[in-house]
């Protein structure tokens, strides 16, 4: 199906001569984050092409010998003295090469220099450039291992400015450039998808020339995300995305839906037996989400709602009203504790409305699973709670209302479709915890409707936001047992699972060792690696206050609740990012006592870890804390990790092409709307586009019609 021009670029990377089986392992791990073994697919040549610049060296600068500043890159014009080979079989007396200028003398320094080479590179008496940084020694200029040596002929060969790219072990900068110059070659001359107009609006250059561009830049500004060429090609990668969005969205809404309005006798009883009253903002979005199940369109919306909002309510009282009109209903969390959790809470209260409700992930067995398999298909359970289990085909609805996929954007728009074709024209709701900024929601969702939790529930006392040193953790371990000896439950979160070599870390494992030996048995453990009947029993025993600490990794990250816990310690707050830090932070605050946060830090801080924990303490709105978060990441804190922040993306940023973004979006409608099935010649170009970012997936949807 896809076009033949694309196939080089669709090749893996061994296809490119140079690149053996071993390079290739290490740039799938470096271009696709997985090496051998990962089930990631072998990366290919277009994934090259897309690895842009992260900076620049610059040999522009061409001082005199006596003027180069040490340790800085210079290119000097210098004249060959004389050569003073290094002693016969003693290698650690380098090779000498004595040169100078007019301002003095250098010494070209090689260790384990091969004569020949050096010798007819470095003829006596002529001119050559040299290349790389000077270094004094005893008072004497050196320069080791120059990168480059020239002749004054053949200056041109010597990059003046050179790219530099993210890298991992194994993939050094001259490989990268060689294998990037060799990806280039074989890049076809593609058709041009974006509107004339728009190209000649914005000075945009065609795909081959901004690749061109970005890979051979002449000064900073060609490898800026704000140049015209790296605008180009995120623009290229927005509007695919968007297109796809839009194919996606206008596939399930063609599947026409149907009205359900239901009378009320449930949702009543629900609310009743609630032990508190709802806020404003949970009674408009429950009366935007049944308005909108009523109409006999389909319903495509988008709950948003901070941590502890109060989303999961919502998404009852909507499942109570596809009930009542005689649908059924399915509620999927992205983990097992997750489903568990929502079925403990909902429970008591599905059955105080006569709804009959189930739950199935990955530990239904057997016969137990087959019936759920069977009563879901006569209708006989109205509300399923589930894992990504619910989208295995033998799990078949006899009447599917409402599909509601919690704590959302961990699932893809492959699963978001297999829901929606659960049910014919089932309605989709999809709920979303972390708070993301609008222009993230286009990205992930492109343009549903939204409803928003923009209130938090009455009574909750502000979090105390803390940071403090490990240096001081014997004292906080004092205060840990203070506060569990009042009764009070504290999560203690640690990033990793088990110790490492690599990283100076204390584990979830060995934490939770000291703190049992100082606490007993008051003291539990979860993590993402315990079999999952255990965690469940881990996270029981502390709702239920058998331990009152849990030692957690980011399992708890999202919609875990225990509204008693009142103290989070984070530990290595400083390997959190924003949004993590407070959606781990939304565990405490939940209850009727006022909670406290604490991030444990290793100093000395960095610069970005500092303005993070500065963020938390300042602030609970998560709305700031994600637009924060996404200027943060703008500063490219981890260098030598791939720039975009944005994840899903290979060239788009989303804090610099937010605009782009919305253009890409208002490009894509237009162009569906002209041309809806991408049959003329235009059409064809976007096709090219649409499989270049992989997108099959929603050109066969265009197919399917
Ligand atoms: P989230 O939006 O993070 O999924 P939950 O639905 O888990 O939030 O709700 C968080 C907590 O707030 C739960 O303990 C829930 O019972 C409680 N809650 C929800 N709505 C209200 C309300 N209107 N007033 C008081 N507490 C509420
Ligand atoms: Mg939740």
């Amino acid at each position: 199906m896809r076009p033949t021009l694309l196939n080089p670029l669709f090749a893996p990377v061994t296809s490119l001569t140079g690149i053996g089986p071993k390079l290739s392992i290490a740039l799938t791990r470096l271009l696709r984050g997985g090496g051998s073994g990962s089930g990631i697919e072998q990366a290919v040549v277009g994934d090259l092409l897309f690895h842009l610049p992260s900076g620049l060296i610059d040999r522009r600068n061409q001082p005199t010998i006596m003027d180069a500043i040490e340790g800085t890159l210079s290119t000097i014009k210098v004249r060959v003295d004389r050569h003073q080979p290094a002693p016969r079989g003693n290698h650690r007396v380098p090779y000498r090469i004595y040169v100078h200028d007019e301002s003095g003398e250098m010494a070209l320094v090689y260790f384990r220099g091969q004569s020949r080479w050096l010798e007819t590179q470095y003829p006596v008496g002529e001119t050559r450039f040299v290349s790389g940084k000077l270094e004094w020694f005893n008072g004497r200029a050196n320069m080791i291992h120059p990168d480059y040596v020239v002749s004054e002929e053949n200056f041109d060969e010597l990059p003046l400015v050179e790219p530099v790219y993210p890298l991992v072990s194994g993939v050094s900068l001259k490989i990268m450039h060689r294998s990037i110059a060799t990806a280039l070659q074989t890049l076809p001359q593609l058709p041009e998808w974006i509107d004339p107009s728009l190209l000649a609006k914005h000075h945009w250059p065609s795909v081959e020339n901004a690749l061109d561009q970005v890979h051979h830049p002449r000064d900073d500004l060609d490898i800026s995300p704000h140049s015209t060429a790296w605008k180009r090609l995120a623009f290229d990668e927005l509007l695919a995305g968007q297109l796809a969005l839009a194919l996606v969205r206008r596939k399930m809404k063609k599947s026409a839906g149907k009205s359900w309005q239901g009378d009320g006798s449930k949702q009543t009883k629900i609310v009743d037996a609630l032990p508190f009253a709802l806020t404003g903002a949970q009674q408009r979005s429950v009366a935007e989400i049944l308005d909108d199940m009523a109409t006999p369109d389909r319903m495509l919306r988008l709950l948003q709602g901070d941590v502890g909002s109060g989303k999961t309510i919502v998404a009852l009282l909507a499942c109570a009203a596809a009930i009542e009109a005689g649908g059924q209903t399915a509620l999927m969390a992205p983990t097992e504790i997750l489903a568990r959790q929502h079925f403990a809470t909902i429970q008591p209260l599905a059955e105080t409305a006569n709804i009959r409700i189930a739950v199935l992930t990955g530990r239904e067995k057997g016969k137990s699973r087959e019936a759920i398999y069977e009563q879901l298909a006569n209708a006989e359970i109205d509300l399923i709670i589930g894992t990504h289990a619910l989208f295995q085909t033998n799990v078949v609805f006899k009447n599917l209302a409402l599909g509601i996929v919690d704590e959302q954007h961990r699932f893809g728009v492959h699963q978001r479709l297999a829901l929606a074709s659960k049910g014919g024209g089932a309605d989709i709701l999809v709920m979303t915890a972390t708070p993301i900024p609008r222009t993230l929601v286009l990205t992930f969702f492109g343009d549903m409707d939204v409803s928003k939790l923009d209130e938090k529930p009455a009574e909750r006392l502000p979090i105390q936001t803390n940071a403090l040193s490990m240096d001081r953790l014997d004292e906080l371990i004092e205060r840990v047992r203070g506060a569990v000896a009042r009764g009070e439950k504290v999560y203690w979160l640690c990033p990793l699972v088990e110790d490492s070599e690599e990283l100076p870390i204390t584990s979830a494992e060995s934490r939770y060792q000291t703190l049992e030996q100082l606490m007993g048995q008051n003291v539990g453990l979860v993590h993402g690696r315990m079999k999952s009947v255990d965690k469940d029993a881990a996270m029981l025993d502390f709702k239920e206050g058998r331990t009152r600490v849990l030692v957690a990794t980011t399992v708890i990250e999202v919609g875990v609740d225990v509204p008693d816990a009142t103290i989070m310690v984070i530990e290595h707050a400083e390997r959190f990012g924003l949004a993590q830090l407070h959606q781990l932070r939304g565990r405490v605050g939940r209850g009727a006592q006022s909670s406290t946060c604490l991030l444990l830090y290793k100093s000395p801080l960095g610069a970005i870890a500092q303005d993070r924990i500065k963020i938390m303490r300042e602030t609970e709105d998560g709305f700031r804390i994600a637009e924060e978060d996404l200027k943060l990441r703008g500063e490219g804190e981890i260098l030598g990790t791939r720039q975009s922040g944005t994840p899903g993306f290979q060239i788009a940023q989303m804090e610099h092409h937010a605009e782009l973004l919305e253009m890409a979006r208002d490009n894509a409608r237009l162009i569906l709307h002209e041309d809806s099935e991408l049959t003329g010649p235009h059409g064809d170009a976007l096709l090219h586009l649409l499989y270049l970012h992989s997108k099959d997936e929603a050109v066969r949807l265009l197919r399917a019609g």
